[in-house]
Order: C-alpha cells, then structure tokens, then sequence
C-alpha cells in the first residue's frame, strides 16, 4: 500500500489514486501501441479516441447541451481572461464583471485593456467575504457579457445560485469548481477552468462555448486566440496537451464512476463540513473567512485569533503530514482545498487534528 500525503493544495492538487495507478500501468505501453500517450501522434487514432472520448465524457457528465461544444486550450484560465474580450467585447459595446475576489480583478484588468468595462456588483468592500445577491447586480441589456468567478479559491466563496441574464451572455470562469456539482450549463454562453483542481493536471484549459455566441466574436483577431479556430478543428488545430487530455480523460471515468456529480455534490458537502464543523463549534477559536451563506465547499479559509497561534498552527498541520494549509499568498491565513480527489479520510484526519489543536492551545 503506497503511502498518500493528504494533500489539501489548492491548484494543482490532489489526483485521484486510481487514476495515477492507471496512468502507471499504461505509461509505456499505451494500450498495446507500444509507446506512451505523450509519444502518440495527435494525430492518430489511438490519440484522437482519448480525445474524443475525454469530450464525450465531460458532455455527459455535464449534461453539456448540443447548443454547446467543448474545446481543450492551453494558456491557463489565465489566458481566457485575455481572449475573452478580445473575442466578444464588441466596439461600442461594454462588458460587466461581477467582483468577487482576486480572480475577478484580473479578468477585469484584462478586459480593460480591450475595451469599456464595469462592475455588475462588487464585494471588495466587505474584504470579499460574500457573494453579492443575484438582485444586487446590475448590468445593461445591451452588455456584450456578464463575467463572474464561480468560486473565489483565494477567499473561499462560492455562488450557490447563478443569475439567470437573459440575453446578455453569462460567462463564467469556473476553475475551482468544475465538476463539484451539477451545474446548468445551458445557462451560460461560456464556461472556462484551468484543469489543474478538480479536473487533471495543470495544462489543459477546458472551455464549454454556446454555438451561436462563438460565431458572434470579433474576426480581427490572431489565429491561435479566436475560439472559432479551436471549435472548427475539434481543438486539434496545433498540437494539444494530449497527456494532460488523456487524465482529464480518466478523471472523468472516476467521477462517473463514483457516481457522477450528484454523489460527487453531496461527497464535497459531507468533507466540507467536517471541518467548517469544527470552526462554527470552536467559540471563535477558528474564524471562518466567507460569510456563512457564501461559504465554498472547495477552498475553506480560516484564520486563529492572533498570527502566532496561527502561525503554531500551520507548523503543526504541517509536521502531522497535513500539504498545502498555508493561505494564499497574497492573504495569509489558513485554507484547506479540498476538491473532488480530495479523500473524505484526509478532511475527517484534518478536522480531528484541529479540534486536537484547539484543546491543546485554549
Ligand atoms: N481563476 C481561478 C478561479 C483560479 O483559481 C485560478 C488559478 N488558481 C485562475 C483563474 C488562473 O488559472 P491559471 O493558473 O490556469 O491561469
């Protein structure tokens, strides 16, 4: 029996074992070709059954509508941020952006450069511990998109409910928490997540598109960053990730396996609350970061009542084998992510250890 960390970083992050040991098994010899995936051609047909099959698996799982495709890109969420309003932002049109946390401000930024943005709705003042209600957004019928972050993974909230937006296209940027549960996707005209959490490694960057908003983009664009090029060639124009397809591929068959995203919905609530147990029965010794109703099931984020026992307290996570605890360097304090692969043993281990530590430290 390997010996596992547990492993609470927050991108990339914990795999599931069985896929690793899948990957292992299959390295050198994929499927009798003789070589490994990453020395398959793109092109051939061992590659392109992964890669179709990666796409198949992530409709159904999804339930991703024929109004929608998928695309494999490359560039990170990060790049997104850029394409996005190079793609859509219109001349003479403006884009929305609802504020919740550092993700959002560098969409935003991003989008700046681009053309004429604002905010829908902003939570900074509040230090970004909530989700604004769907009623406090504001945006304009003739908005060429409403853009929100689906989960703060820095500030560890989440939306719960999604603004339905009419005719104003709804993007999202759904990193940190594709996959953690059903989700309305017809809702949305573009879909996008950095792989690196609850979907594979780091790499591939998947982007759910709306047909008929995709032919609506700007032309006057390079190549590589027009989603047109990617769709028209089922995101086999150039060369793609494929060994990072092909894990997101069998991430995939895990989670149908462990039941698809309902069972894998009420999985990441039963992990999420053994630990924000611990915090609201603590008499204040954890301090939860998001507002309660605003709470993420994948990032949670806490803080101890001074930075010295908080500081006691990542050491000692840290010496009982407990990866990845430490804050967001940008704010300090405590975040356990615990996305799909996330073992429910690793958060039950972890909220023993703290109701452990606040006995030992009251
Ligand atoms: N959006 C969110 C919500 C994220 O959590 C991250 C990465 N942690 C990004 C965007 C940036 O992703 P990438 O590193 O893939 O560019």
């Amino acid at each position: 029996q390997v010996q596992r960390t547990y492993n609470f970083n927050a991108g990339p992050s914990a795999l599931p074992l069985s896929v690793l040991e899948k990957a292992q098994a299959e390295l050198i010899d994929f499927r009798g070709t003789g070589m490994s995936v990453m020395e398959l051609s793109h092109r051939s047909r061992p590659y392109e059954e992964v890669h179709n099959q990666a796409i198949s698996s992530l409709k159904e799982l999804l339930a991703i509508p024929n109004t929608h495709e998928v695309l494999f890109l490359q560039g990170g969420a990060s790049l997104q941020f850029s394409m996005i309003p190079m793609n859509f932002l219109q001349p003479g049109k403006k884009a929305s952006y609802v504020m919740t946390g550092s993700w959002s401000e560098k969409a935003f930024s991003e989008a700046k450069l681009f053309g004429e943005v604002y905010h829908a709705a902003s939570t900074k003042e509040g230090n970004y511990r909530s989700i604004p209600t769907i009623n406090e957004l504001q945006y304009d019928k003739e908005d060429a998109y409403v853009h929100l972050t689906s989960n703060n993974t820095i500030y560890g909230t989440q939306w719960k409910d999604f603004p339905d937006t009419g005719d104003v296209p709804l993007i999202a940027d759904m990193s940190s928490d594709i996959l953690s549960k059903p989700i309305d996707v017809s809702k949305f005209a573009l879909i996008y997540a950095g792989a690196q959490k609850n979907l594979g490694p780091s790499g591939v960057t998947v982007v759910i598109i709306r047909k008929d908003f995709l032919e609506s983009a700007n032309t006057n664009i390079p190549t590589m960053l027009k989603y047109s090029t990617h769709a028209k060639n089922n995101s086999l124009y150039n060369t793609p990730p494929t060994f990072g397809i092909y894990m997101l591929g069998e991430v995939l068959n895990w989670a149908r396996d462990l039941g698809g995203l309902e069972a894998i919905a009420k999985r990441n609530e039963e992990k999420a609350n053994l630990i924000y147990s611990v915090i609201d029965g603590s008499n204040g010794f954890y301090i939860g970061h998001a507002d309660q109703d605003s709470r993420s099931l994948m990032n949670l984020t806490f803080n101890l009542k001074t930075p010295e026992l908080e500081k006691k307290f990542l050491d000692q996570a840290k010496q009982a084998g407990f990866v990845g605890v430490n804050g967001h360097r940008s704010i300090g304090g405590c975040r356990v992510s615990a996305y799909n692969a996330v073992p429910v043993e690793a958060c039950q281990a972890f909220s023993e250890f703290m109701t452990q530590f606040q006995k030992d430290n009251n």
